[in-house]
């Protein structure tokens, strides 16, 4: 097995390797550092997220650069400020005995005096961000006439967030005579140009296979409706107690949206966007980081980069436009030889573009059941046995309160004790998920069937038609408004000339004949009575037609019903 030694890496670099507890290259690594140790042709370097190629391209490098000149030699373009000070951070860590060396990091958001008399105090590396780097050049007070070294890091993103003119101005401020490297998880069409427009013949070194998840990565499906979404997603970080996760969204908007309801609903979550100020952004991340934080709802472009160790779930909340961006998206967990999970959360009509990503990822998707009420329950009661089990007692101080509590505890026994200690904590979840409804979308006929099945309908003759001004939303209308008999099951309704059909849950018949029969519509007087079989009708055609509209709306009907139950529960978690 290679090891940095054999790479032929200075002393004081392999010792702060060491100190890293890097043990040995990983294979992008092992790749790159002889190519940049000895060659001067560029290069465009492909390898999964979290394969290491931040120290892939820093630490040749480091091994290279030459402290006693004064000049900026290597310079690194990153797309985003968390990004850019990761990198920074990591090349502080490789140069810790590498004194002679500085870095120093350029960014947007933070005050640029401090950052101009960094770079004034000599600089041999600088890692900054478009936006910053193209005013410190404006300002001439950054220099990259001189540079040796150029990187581009996670260059397909800085497309994508559109720093195409910053790119084209930065490059310009180069010399000719210099290395471009090009690392990047993903190689669309548009880096393809990139290196074409900005490299010199590059070489091309992949490891893996490009465009492919990470391979500790499992990746699940759940589809449900898509007003059921965030059900779904806090059942999935119910049945995780220990969920670690970013949930990533489409818009700020929405990440704001989910936030914000996780957070109302007692969830240990904040949000991540580009709406937020430096400060609160630098917050946020620490929180992430130390683990204070369990779930960081964000966006594409503010999660970029981003490397946090141990996430135990990535969930796409929404599944990104780009395709490209679900795989940066999912390695975001599976880091450092771990397991992890990638989510998405899709309604019917995305079923396809599960297809089209499990090509993209040559991996194949499994399709998950959202977690009914019980199953939650069950995870969650164990949970907290075993918290209760492993909490730790700080016997010293609690001694002076316990007599008092023995006292108060006397006359109950075991079993009741265990029992209420437990309901503080459960009762909540319990009732919440005591009626809760399956989410899960069925997809076959036969699931559908069975769901249909679930509610038993008696089918009703009415003595209205369109001829009488009734409509399936009359119709819905009258069953629907009716005092003692609102918010039942509707089923098909057909609508003819003087009559028509309907299906409603067996469970009110009664109800709907007492409430129904005598009543008026429109100077009519009503008399619905409950019918054997399907109704059989000559008029074909109107039947046909008839039909489609009246079971939509009944469908339509339905789901009215349920969302109104929605509306009903409490704001809180449970
Ligand atoms: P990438 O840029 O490919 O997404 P990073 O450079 O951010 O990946 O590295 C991912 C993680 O792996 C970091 O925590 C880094 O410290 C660690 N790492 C990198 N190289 C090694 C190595 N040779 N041995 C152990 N850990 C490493
Ligand atoms: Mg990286």
């Amino acid at each position: 097995m290679e090891t940095f030694e054999e790479l032929e890496l200075k002393e004081e670099v392999l010792k702060a390797l060491k100190d890293l507890g890097f043990e040995k290259p990983t294979p992008i690594q092992a790749k790159t550092i002889p190519h940049l140790l000895t060659s001067e042709n560029d290069l465009v370097a492909l390898a999964q997220t979290g394969t290491g190629k931040t120290a892939a391209f820093s630490l040749p490098i480091i091994n290279q650069v030459d402290s006693n000149a004064k000049n900026v030699q290597a310079f690194i373009l990153s797309p985003t400020r968390e990004l850019c000070l990761q990198i920074a951070e990591d090349i502080k860590d490789f140069t810790k005995y590498s004194k002679k060396i500085k870095t120093t990091a350029v960014y947007g958001g933070a005050n640029i005096d401090s950052q101009i008399r960094q770079l004034k105090a000599g600089s041999h590396i600088v890692v900054g961000t478009p936006g910053r780097v193209c005013d410190l050049i404006r300002r001439k007070r950054l220099d990259l006439s001189h540079i040796q070294w150029v990187i581009l890091d996670e260059a397909d993103e800085m497309l994508s967030m559109g720093f195409k003119d910053e790119l084209d101005f930065i490059l310009e401020q180069t010399p000719q005579e210099k290395q471009t490297l090009l690392f990047s998880a993903t190689m669309p069409k548009d880096i393809a140009r990139i290196a074409k427009k900005y490299m010199n013949t590059p070489e091309e070194i992949a490891v893996g296979e490009k465009n492919s998840g990470a391979k500790n990565v499992s990746h699940v499906y759940y589809l449900v409706q898509s007003r059921d979404k965030y059900q779904a997603l806090k059942r999935i970080a119910d049945i995780n107690p220990n969920i670690y996760s970013i949930v990533f969204c489409r818009t700020r908007r929405e990440t704001k949206e989910i936030a914000d309801k996780l957070i109302t609903d007692g969830y240990n979550a904040d949000a991540l966007h580009g709406d937020l100020s430096q400060a609160q952004r630098d917050v946020v991340m620490h929180r992430l980081r130390s683990k204070h934080l369990q779930i960081l709802v964000a966006t594409d472009v503010a999660a970029r980069g981003i490397d946090v160790d141990d996430l135990t779930h990535v969930i796409n909340y929404s599944l990104p436009d780009q395709m490209e961006a679900y795989i940066h998206r999912s390695g975001r967990t599976g880091r450092a030889g771990k397991k992890g999970t990638s989510i998405a959360i899709i309604h019917s009509r995305e079923k396809n573009r599960i297809r089209i990503l499990e090509k993209k990822i040559g991996k194949s998707f499994e399709k998950g059941e959202v977690p009914n009420g019980k199953e939650i329950c069950n995870i969650r009661l164990m949970n907290i046995i075993d918290n209760l089990q492993n909490v730790e007692v700080d016997e010293k101080n609690m001694e002076e309160f316990m007599p008092a509590i023995y006292e108060k505890l006397d006359n109950i026994s075991k079993e009741d004790i265990i029992k209420n200690f437990v309901a503080v904590e459960f009762n909540r979840i319990l009732r919440y998920y005591r009626n809760a409804p399956d989410l899960n979308l069925a997809t076959s006929k036969d699931q559908r069937q069975k769901r249909r099945g679930e509610i038993e309908y008696t089918r009703f003759h009415i003595n209205l038609g369109s001829k009488t001004n009734l409509n399936p939303q009359r119709l819905m209308g009258l069953i629907n408004e009716h005092p003692s008999i609102r918010k039942i099951a509707i089923g098909q309704i057909e609508i003819f000339k003087k009559f028509s059909f309907f299906d409603t849950d067996s469970e009110y018949k009664e109800k709907i004949i007492q409430a129904l029969n005598g009543s008026d519509f429109e100077g009519i007087t009503i008399a619905v009575e409950p019918v054997k079989s399907p109704p059989k009708t000559s008029d074909k055609k109107y039947h046909k037609k008839r039909r489609g509209s009246g079971s939509q709306r009944a469908s339509k009907g339905r789901e009215r019903n349920s969302r109104d139950k929605f509306k009903k529960k409490p704001r809180n978690r449970y």
